[in-house]
C-alpha cells in the first residue's frame, strides 16, 4: 500500500527531511583529505541527537544475514556504491565519497545522499559525480501526479546512459514516511513494470546509483558493503521528495 500524506504530515516530513541535510552539509564541510569515515559518522551522530532525531540507519538488521549496521551514516568510498560501513580509513586527495544517511523525528523519516569530491579529483570522477546529479534532476521532474514510477526510471536511466555511465539494478529508491522502506520501489532503469500511478501526498526517495563502468555490482564480505565488480568509481545522489499539484517538492534540500 502506498500512504498518502496531508499537508501536515508533510510539514512534519519536511522537519526530518531538515536535519538529514543539515548533516550532509556538515559532512561536505568535513570530507577533506585527512579524515576518517568514523570521524564523519560520530559528527553525524552528534548533529542528529542534538536536532532532538533519531538516526534511523543505526542497528538496521542485514539483509545477508550480517552484523545490525553498526553506522549513523554509510560511508562508500570510490567503487564503493552503498552501504559502506563508517570505519578507521582516511580519506585521500582523489577519492569520492558517497555519505547517505537518514533520521527520524516525531516518527517520520528522511533520508537523503551525496557523493563529495575528496580535495582535487579526476575529471571523470567530476563528469560522474554531475551526471549522476543530473539524472536525479531528471527523475523528479517526472514525479508528477498522473504519471507512473516508470517515468521516474525511464528519466534517470536515459540522462545516465546518454552520458556513457550505467545504472545501478540491484538497489533501487522506496517510498518513504513512518518507515524508511515503503512502497513503491523506485527503479533506475526500465523494467517490464510500468508501477503505481503517481499521486499528490505521496513521499518517495529517489535515489540514483551511478557506475562509471558496468552497472553490476557485488556484497563484500561484510555483507552490507555494495561494490562495482569492475572496480570502477560509482556515485550516489538522493532526495526525500513529496509528489504535489505544484511540482515535486525535496524535503531534504540542502543546496
Ligand atoms: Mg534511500
Amino acid at each position: 500500500m502506498i500512504t498518502i500524506k496531508s499537508q501536515r504530515e508533510l510539514d512534519s516530513m519536511k522537519r526530518a527531511g531538515d536535519i538529514v541535510a543539515r548533516v550532509l552539509l556538515l559532512m561536505q564541510e568535513m570530507v577533506v583529505p585527512g579524515v576518517t569515515t568514523l570521524e564523519l559518522d560520530r559528527a553525524a551522530a552528534e548533529l542528529i541527537r542534538r536536532s532532538g532525531a533519531i538516526p534511523s540507519f543505526l542497528g538496521v538488521p542485514c539483509a545477508y544475514g550480517g552484523i545490525a549496521f553498526p553506522g549513523v551514516i554509510c560511508a562508500s568510498l570510490n567503487e564503493e556504491v552503498i552501504h559502506g560501513i563508517p570505519g578507521t580509513r582516511v580519506l585521500k586527495e582523489g577519492d569520492i565519497l558517497s555519505v547517505d544517511t537518514g533520521a527520524i523525528l516525531d516518527g517520520w523519516h528522511g533520508d537523503a545522499a551525496r557523493t563529495f569530491p575528496v580535495g582535487k579529483v579526476s575529471q571523470e570522477a567530476i563528469r560522474l559525480l554531475e551526471v549522476t546529479k543530473d539524472s536525479f534532476e531528471a527523475g523528479i521532474a517526472a514525479a508528477i501526479p498522473g504519471n507512473r514510477v516508470r517515468d521516474i526510471s525511464e528519466a534517470v536511466q536515459q540522462l545516465v546512459e546518454k552520458n556513457g555511465f550505467s545504472v545501478v539494478r540491484d538497489f533501487v529508491g522506496h517510498g518513504i514516511g513512518t518507515e524508511m522502506h515503503e512502497e513503491p520501489q523506485i527503479p533506475n532503469y526500465v523494467g517490464r513494470e510500468r508501477g503505481p500511478r503517481l499521486a499528490e501526498g505521496m513521499t518517495l526517495a529517489i535515489e540514483p546509483m551511478v557506475n562509471v563502468g558496468t552497472w553490476k555490482v557485488n556484497v563484500l564480505q561484510d555483507k552490507w558493503t555494495v561494490v562495482t565488480v569492475d572496480g570502477k568509481f560509482s556515485a550516489h545522489y538522493e532526495n526525500t521528495i513529496a509528489v504535489t499539484a505544484n511540482g515535486p517538492l525535496i524535503l531534504t534540500q540542502c543546496w
